[in-house]
């Protein structure tokens, strides 16, 4: 639902009432009611659709008002209650899976206090003895349950309402880093369950998002929801394609080990994946020290987490403190402070890209979040703004998620200037005027002028990445387009000494080395030269498949479109892109100046592309992909293979059950990539 269809008055029983409280129990009995009814829903878009309307902090504010309520008044308190059940119901849409012992949630702090307290009812219930914590990455996935029989994977399931969960085997056996099999050590329970988080890393998230967007579909709020629905998928092979990961915590039953950091560490042996930054405290100062320092470092990490999770050491002394409804007494999860915020959209502006895509900038009024001074917010295309409305004029909720640009999470429609009018994308080119184009069934609108002068420079550093012309920076560029000197990368070639030593920053030697690189540049491959136009969806490893097909630009100018649908690896939306491509009268001529400025292709003896120089051993099986189909990938971006690792290799990509190639590896000190680095690393260099 969007916000939009959204009443003012359901909104505005969204903010919580924080301390003014309800003044008695009659209406504390409504206030409880009408939260329950609000979690009740949050819970439903959240675990059972994939598609929250309110944001995780909005949801842990009115969750907490419930629970500090149903403490005031313990007489009003219902089993139904949200603070009484764990997650949602499980889907029907999958057979069910009843948990061996219930998955619980996590009792929730937000502040160092908090942490505090929590360490004081540790020792309440414990008495006067030492406690060890241990502490953990609050990783923000989904949560997981595995069994294994005989050490053999045998179900994976979701936690469901926590007693009853959904079951999604297949789906779980396509992520590359739940093992199929573990060797299990000879005193070790031959069935055992590990829980763990499945999550989505940023990379794969931003990727999934934007392929999303090309189709015109929505979003996902984030990588939590994405992972979420990527495992809840009834097609495996959706699953796989999303490129998922674990973190493993729990094991049940714990086989010998006496404390959570030694389940941890037998986890990690057995060949799950266990998260790293973790550490043993022996006091609750300690424990806050790595709040601290996490709450600073996580936006470097590659996966989302929402805080620390804090369990007391000993399983004995857990075994002591037991549980309460919903979650353990020996565990807190601590959230670090939402970074988000309320700002005012001062203007909507849309940009034209080097592929002449038009995206629409929210300039906010500028305001602080988690250090960082915020003033644009993407909007992604037409349908994002329709879909949350966002209009000159709003108050907004804008939300900054690791590195990524920030965005609108929602409008507060209840602030919503009387006089506001819904945005529209402009008709024509704000740089050069041509009308606009969208193409039916995609979500992006595009500027179709190639010589817009917003898509030239962007065009020009494009090519000279792609032809790998060191020395044009972006200054250097913007001054020879700026003096009108360089219309297109043809331009380049015409380029004299007199003109760059004309530009800020060039000397004699410089400015002769530069037109040395250019001249250099002009023998090159026919895929370099593919990848430098700037075709719309054409990268390395398109260009590569294209080269190998047509082997000459005439024959990929000349091709029809049926041509390139017939080539192995083309799609139809690629298929059409390179034909609208060629057809353009402006891509002719463009291609013909470069031709005529001495471009020669020469025919690479192998494909050529980022990892070309790169020798690859492969050993043991990948998850996701077959031998043949890892070493087509890694051909197709230049690479070679080697067959045995030498001091030449220069990377040894492992998967299950690896030979002694691994053992060599490590001997020589060659990087090892497991399969999500390998998976991690094609991908860099695919977009790079
Ligand atoms: P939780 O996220 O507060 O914490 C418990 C969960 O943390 C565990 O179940 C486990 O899955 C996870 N976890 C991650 N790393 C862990 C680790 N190292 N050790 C142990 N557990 C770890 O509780 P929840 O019940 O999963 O979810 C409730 C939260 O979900 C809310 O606080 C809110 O943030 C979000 N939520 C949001 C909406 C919404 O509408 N926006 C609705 C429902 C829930």
């Amino acid at each position: 639902m969007s916000n939009a269809s959204q009443t003012p008055q359901t909104l505005a029983s969204h903010v919580p009432r924080g301390s003014r409280g309800p003044a008695g129990p009659e209406d504390a009995q409504a206030r409880i009611l009408e939260l329950r009814t609000i979690i009740d829903r949050a819970n439903r878009q959240y675990y059972v659709d994939d598609n929250p309307e309110i944001t995780d902090a909005e949801y842990d504010a009115l969750f907490r008002e419930l629970v500090d309520l149903e403490t005031q008044y313990p007489q009003l308190i219902t089993s139904d209650s949200p603070t009484q059940r764990v997650g949602g119901p499980p889907s029907d849409a999958f057979a069910k899976v009843t948990h061996r012992t219930p998955m619980l949630s996590l009792a929730n702090g937000f502040k160092r206090d908090e942490v505090r307290e929590f360490d004081k009812r540790v020792h309440r219930g414990l008495g006067d003895v030492q406690v060890e914590y241990v502490t953990e990455l609050k990783i923000d996935g989904l949560a997981m349950s595995l069994l294994y029989e005989n050490g053999q994977y045998r179900v994976g399931a979701t936690r469901g309402d926590g007693y009853v969960g959904e079951d999604v085997t297949p789906n779980v056996k396509t992520i590359p880093s739940v093992p199929l099999s573990v060797t299990i050590p000879a005193e070790f329970p031959q069935t055992f369950e590990v829980r763990g988080e499945v999550y989505m890393p940023k990379r794969s998230f931003q990727r999934l998002n934007k392929e999303l967007e090309g189709e015109g579909k929505a979003p996902f709020a984030n990588p939590r929801n994405a992972a979420a629905g990527a495992v809840r998928q009834l097609d495996p092979r959706i699953t796989a394609r999303r490129r998922l990961d674990t973190f493993i915590y729990a094991l049940d039953p714990a086989g010998g080990a006496r404390s959570q950091e030694q389940i941890l560490d037998r986890l990690a042996e057995m060949g799950f994946h266990v998260n790293e930054n973790r550490r043993r405290h022996a006091d609750i100062e300690s424990v806050i020290g790595f709040l601290d320092e996490w709450q600073e470092k996580r936006h470097g990490l590659d996966y989302e987490i929402d805080g620390i999770v804090i369990k007391v050491n000993d399983l004995a002394q857990q075994a002591e403190l037991g549980f309460v409804s919903r979650s353990p007494r020996w565990a807190l999860a601590f959230k670090f402070p939402p970074e988000q915020a309320e700002t005012v959209v001062d203007d909507i502006k849309v940009y034209v890209g080097r592929t002449g895509a038009i995206t629409p900038v929210a300039w906010l009024t500028p305001v602080q979040i988690g250090g960082t001074t915020v003033s644009r917010a993407t909007l992604h295309n037409e349908d994002e703004v329709a879909r949350k409305d966002v209009r000159t004029g709003d108050h907004v909720i804008i939300q900054r998620a690791g590195d990524v640009i920030p965005e609108i999470v929602r409008v507060i429609a209840e602030k919503r200037p009387a006089t506001s009018q819904p945005w529209h994308m402009p008709r024509t080119c704000p740089e050069c005027g041509t009308d606009l184009v969208r193409e039916p069934g995609a979500a992006i609108t595009r500027c179709i002028n190639a010589s817009c002068p917003a898509q030239v420079l962007e065009h020009l550093r494009h090519f000279v990445a792609a032809m790998d012309i060191e020395g044009f920076g972006y200054a250097t560029l913007a001054q020879l387009t700026d003096r009108k000197i360089v219309h297109d990368p043809s331009d380049l070639y015409q380029l004299t000494k007199d003109q760059l030593l004309s530009l800020d920053g060039f000397a004699d030697k410089s400015a002769q080395n530069l037109l040395d690189r250019l001249e250099r540049s002009k023998t090159t491959t026919l895929a370099r030269f593919l990848v430098a136009l700037g075709i719309p969806h054409v990268g390395w490893t398109m260009s590569s498949v294209l080269a190998a097909h047509f082997e000459s630009i005439d024959r990929v100018e000349g091709a029809g479109i049926d041509d390139l649908r017939n080539v192995a690896g083309v799609g139809p939306i690629v298929a059409e892109g390179v034909y609208d491509y060629f057809e353009r009268a402006e891509s002719k001529r463009l291609i013909q100046r470069l031709l005529d400025a001495g471009m020669m292709m020469k025919a690479p003896d192998r494909r050529e592309g980022p990892l070309s120089g790169k020798t690859f051993v492969l050993t043991g099986s990948l998850g996701s992909m077959t031998r043949g189909d890892a070493e087509e990938r890694i051909k197709a971006l230049g690479g070679t293979i080697g067959s045995s690792v030498s001091k030449k290799t220069d990377y040894v990509v492992v998967g299950a059950d690896p030979g002694s190639k691994l053992e060599r590896a490590e001997r020589l000190k060659i990087p090892v990539l497991d399969e999500t680095a390998f998976l991690a690393l094609l991908e860099q260099e695919k977009d790079g």
